[in-house]
């Protein structure tokens, strides 16, 4: 099950994901970011990172996910390894934490699945409904946004 270039689906609905290279939002491409435009999930991956400082991140995290977690029904759509999930919080430049979110993890590879309604539960509330696409692109910047901030597993 190999040799299909950026052929990434979402392990949420089967759509096909939009790669970080054929989105024009910078975000997507610092972070490695493959969104969904069924579900507005997003798909990180450390070796996709376009930005150093995010990739180191994401390194780091994932070491939260390879000895710890707890196994979800999930296939990581990089690498077809059993995902887990782990809850985490990122600090505030205050000292605060925010409320924890669930963030799915490979303990393969450097992957890491972010439902929309995880990082919707951290982004300041919407006025009206968006379509899925402007919804995707507000939260890529919530997460560029968090993942500047140091994570915390809890
Ligand atoms: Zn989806
Ligand atoms: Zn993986």
């Amino acid at each position: 099950m190999s040799g299909v270039s950026e052929g990434y689906v979402c392990p949420r609905d089967g759509s096909d994901l939009v790669p970080p290279s054929a989105s024009e939002r910078s975000a997507y491409i610092r972070n490695g970011i493959h969104h969904c435009e069924t579900c507005s999930g997003m798909l990180l991956n450390a070796d996709a990172a376009a930005s150093s400082f995010c990739a180191e991140k994401l390194q780091e995290m994932h070491k939260g996910f390879i000895e710890e977690g707890t196994p979800v029904d999930i296939d990581c759509p990089f690498c077809e390894s059993q995902m887990k999930v782990r809850s985490f919080s990122f600090q505030r430049l205050d000292g605060s934490l925010t409320e924890p979110i669930e963030i799915d993890g490979c303990p393969s590879c450097s992957s890491f699945w972010l439902d929309a309604g995880e990082l919707h539960r951290l982004s300041p509330p919407s006025n009206g409904s968006m379509d899925a696409k402007v919804e995707a692109n507000s939260l890529a910047i919530v997460l560029e946004i968090l993942l500047q901030l140091p994570v915390v597993f809890v």
